[in-house]
């Protein structure tokens, strides 16, 4: 079955043509191209049909003419998908040069369309290998989903859940425990004297260690409890059915054992510990997040009483609930926290508008930050700096009471359009999150049904169920979500028909190639033909020049946003821009 990586593999093509003569014609030039080829041929829709419905049916190409005495040839398109082979390319052969034929053509699902009055054996060989290299690529994308998922799940050295991971496990935990009232423990381990390994031995050392560790955890305990690695050399595991005092500190002996036995790498003998914190449900409650600021406070408590004794575990009292703050990384972070606490901070609006006609869909608000001494920082260094810290939820909130307070004063004279704010994934995993929006959303007097959510693909396919859930209700409050960056490597289409989205952004790396790359041109089609069959509007951004928009425009593609239709304005600049783009669209209506 290795048919895909061979490039020089015998072919099995079926042409579909109810013309004896075209389809014999098409024949001799596939044998006379470069590649061993069989074809297998019909004469109509229904012995298509037959052919593919066969139960060992495989074909790696299929040329599909439209006009077949018993019905049009495009009907034959969901067979061939799920029949054969989702990613099948599918070549389109008209007797027809018409442009719009060929437009209909790719947009219908087509991989490609070639008119018989231009069929030479050079074109039809160039299409086979066209349409292998899609294929290729389509299985790639597929596979690379597969991996992302797995990887946006694990931590890649010791392969354990990460903390997107456990944190859902521990969702499910808290809902099983408050329906059926099963316990389990929450459990921290930080290691001790790892950092000196680190340092003194190298990294290589240090990862032994995690590994081993990790793999001793794994080892040791039950397939039902989750052992993941938050970072750096921190654990954390869920325990089933720990139900009280006694068998935490049982457990949190037996787990001090493996942490303490003696690691052996590149010749040495590695000593490290471990300061354990434990939290119980539901003596704690069912709160993930308290079990666990519970369960990090009394592992910092372990780790400050410091003893070398056996027995270092602590179990979170039940006071001792407060979370703790983290540590600061430096200078950066408190300027941060001081722009957000004096809104320093400003966005900048650029708008996104239909491309036909120039109107003007929404507004996408956009962070600016000039840093006191060193100038602007660009927007994703700060926000990729804000997401890590625990600043996340302050800038997050800013931004919507900055933005909406500043929508709500233009919303008269903006008509439709609606505003658009980007939404980092971590924060779907806050409790309070959707009310939040909700309500800054009403205080300001805005309709919800004009604020919209930008969320990129990678957030959804983290975590799906809670995505899928902050989604929802969302979506009860009127206020809708996009999807932003979407085909940044890891394509995923399937889940877009279990979230209630209203709309993808296309990412702007495939529309600045978009003119001169088939690959970009193909991910766009299949896009507008999935989009139109589940009734999502598709946006695209980052559109730099008229060429660029006007293909987008013919491919179906119509709402647009980019530095070639405006560049991000500062809102003082947006009713003056509104006015001038709305008379120059006025005038240009009058000329037409
Ligand atoms: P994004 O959401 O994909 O935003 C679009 C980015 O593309 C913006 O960069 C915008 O200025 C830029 N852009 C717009 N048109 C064009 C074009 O024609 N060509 C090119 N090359 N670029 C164009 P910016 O403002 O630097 O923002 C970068 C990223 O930072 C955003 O990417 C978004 O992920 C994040 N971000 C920005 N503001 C916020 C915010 O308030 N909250 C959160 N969570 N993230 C934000
Ligand atoms: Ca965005
Ligand atoms: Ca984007």
């Amino acid at each position: 079955m290795d048919h895909l990586h061979n490039g020089t593999q015998n072919i099995h093509a079926l042409i579909v043509d109810d013309d004896d003569v075209d389809r014999e014609r098409l024949v001799r030039m596939l044998r006379r191209g470069p590649r061993a080829i069989t074809v297998e041929q019909a004469a109509s829709q229904a012995q298509a049909l037959d052919l593919i419905r066969q139960p060992e049916a495989h074909f790696d190409i299929v040329f599909l003419d439209f006009g077949l005495t018993d019905g049009d040839g495009r009907d034959l398109l969901p067979a061939i998908r799920d029949g054969i082979d989702p990613d099948c390319p599918i070549i389109a052969v008209t007797g027809n040069a018409d442009e719009q034929i060929a437009a209909d053509s790719i947009k219908s699902g087509m991989t490609e369309y070639l008119t018989k009055r231009s069929l030479s054996p050079e074109r039809v060989a160039a299409s086979v290998e066209e349409g292998m290299a899609w294929r290729q690529y389509r299985h790639d994308l597929r596979r690379q989903e597969e991996e992302l998922t797995h990887r946006s799940l694990h931590d890649p050295l010791t392969d354990l859940p990460n903390r997107t991971l456990f944190s859902d496990r521990l969702d499910q935990a808290c809902a099983r425990a408050r329906r059926s009232g099963d316990p389990f423990a929450v459990v921290m381990i930080d290691l001790d004297r790892f950092k000196e390994i680190n340092d003194s031995l190298g990294h290589a050392a240090g990862d032994a260690v995690l590994v081993t560790i990790g793999r001793r955890l794994r080892e040791h305990l039950r397939e039902v409890d989750t052992i993941a690695r938050l970072g750096g050399d921190e654990f954390a595991i869920l325990l089933q059915n720990v139900d009280g005092e006694e068998s935490a500190r049982a457990v949190a002996t037996k787990l001090t054992e493996m942490i303490q036995a003696p690691i052996v790498h590149g010749g040495r003998v590695l000593h490290v510990g471990g300061s354990i914190g434990i939290a119980l449900c539901p003596l704690l409650g069912f709160s993930p997040e308290g079990l666990l600021a519970a369960a990090d406070e009394a592992m910092y408590e372990s780790k400050r009483a410091g003893g070398r004794g056996t027995d270092k575990a602590v179990l979170a009292a039940t006071s001792d609930l407060q979370p703790r703050r983290r540590y600061d990384q430096g200078g950066l972070m408190q300027d941060i926290e001081r722009a957000i606490a004096t809104r320093t901070l400003d966005w900048h609006w650029q708008p996104k508008v239909d491309m036909r006609n120039g109107e003007v869909l929404g507004f996408e608000a956009l962070v600016r930050w000039d840093h006191p001494t060193d100038g602007p920082l660009p927007a994703d260094v700060l926000i990729e700096t804000i997401e890590q810290s625990h600043l996340l939820e302050a800038f997050t909130y800013l931004c919507l009471d900055f933005v909406l307070e500043q929508f709500a004063a233009l919303q008269p004279v903006l008509d439709k359009a609606a505003i658009c704010i980007n939404v980092s994934a971590r924060m779907l995993e806050r409790p309070g999150f959707v009310g939040h929006v909700v309500e800054t959303t009403a205080r300001h007097g805005v309709d919800p049904a004009r604020v919209m959510l930008e969320l990129t693909e990678t957030a959804l396919i983290a975590n799906p169920a809670q995505a899928k859930r902050v989604i929802e209700q969302l979506q009860d409050h009127k206020i809708s979500l996009s999807i932003d960056d979407f085909g940044a490597g890891f394509t995923s289409f399937g889940y877009l028909r279990d979230f209630a989205v209203s709309e993808i952004k296309i990412d702007r790396s495939f529309i600045a190639r978009f003119t001169e790359s088939r690959f970009d041109q193909s991910l766009v089609h299949s896009l507008v033909v999935l989009c139109e069959s589940l009734g999502i509007p598709l946006v695209a951004e980052g559109v730099e020049n008229p060429e660029t928009q006007a293909m987008l425009v013919a491919m179906g593609c119509t709402c647009g946003q980019g530095y070639g239709i405006c560049r991000p304005m500062p809102y003082a600049e947006v009713r003056d821009w509104l006015e001038t783009w709305n008379g120059k669209r006025n005038g240009e209506r009058l000329r037409a």
